[in-house]
């Protein structure tokens, strides 16, 4: 057992000094809302993260950390966590990358997704991709009325 934690001990070293020395800060992970243009995110340090099947999380549901935001009068009351397009970024243990998992409204603006991968100090070639939980109240239903361009 106790050679089983020392080399434990002695990967997570090297795998910590490997991703400092090529990207500087360690990644975080988080979750993140783009509510009328602008970004809101929050997010946890990688050995703060929890683990989730070969995942590491953020700790705090989309719900959570609405709901608190609403309190705190951060968001409007009247908005519902899951109207504003969202998404979450977590790191995958076996392949010891990042992935940033969002609605498609957020994956097609390249400047929404760099303000994302820079501010969670996110290696450049993070792993995209789309969720199907992941869908604005717009991908859903289609309200092209909506469009922030159109006014
Ligand atoms: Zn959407």
């Amino acid at each position: 057992m106790l050679m089983l934690m020392f080399e434990l001990l002695s990967m997570a070293e090297r795998s910590t000094k490997a991703s400092q020395s090529k990207s500087g800060p360690e990644p975080h992970v988080g979750i993140f809302w783009l509510l009328d243009g602008t970004l809101l995110t929050d997010s946890t340090p990688l050995d703060q993260a929890e683990p989730y099947g070969d995942h590491l999380t953020h700790p705090r549901s989309h719900i959570d950390v609405w709901d608190s935001w609403q309190r705190l009068g951060k968001v409007p009351v009247d908005v519902p966590y899951e109207e504003p397009p969202r998404g979450r970024v977590v790191f995958n243990r076996k392949t010891s990358q990042s992935e940033l998992l969002a609605d498609k409204c957020i994956l097609e603006r390249k400047s929404v997704v760099a303000e994302i991968t820079n501010g969670l100090g996110l290696p450049k070639n993070v792993t995209l991709g789309s969720d199907s939980h992941y869908r604005c109240s717009k991908c859903l239903f289609g309200s092209d009325t909506e469009e922030e361009w159109d006014d």
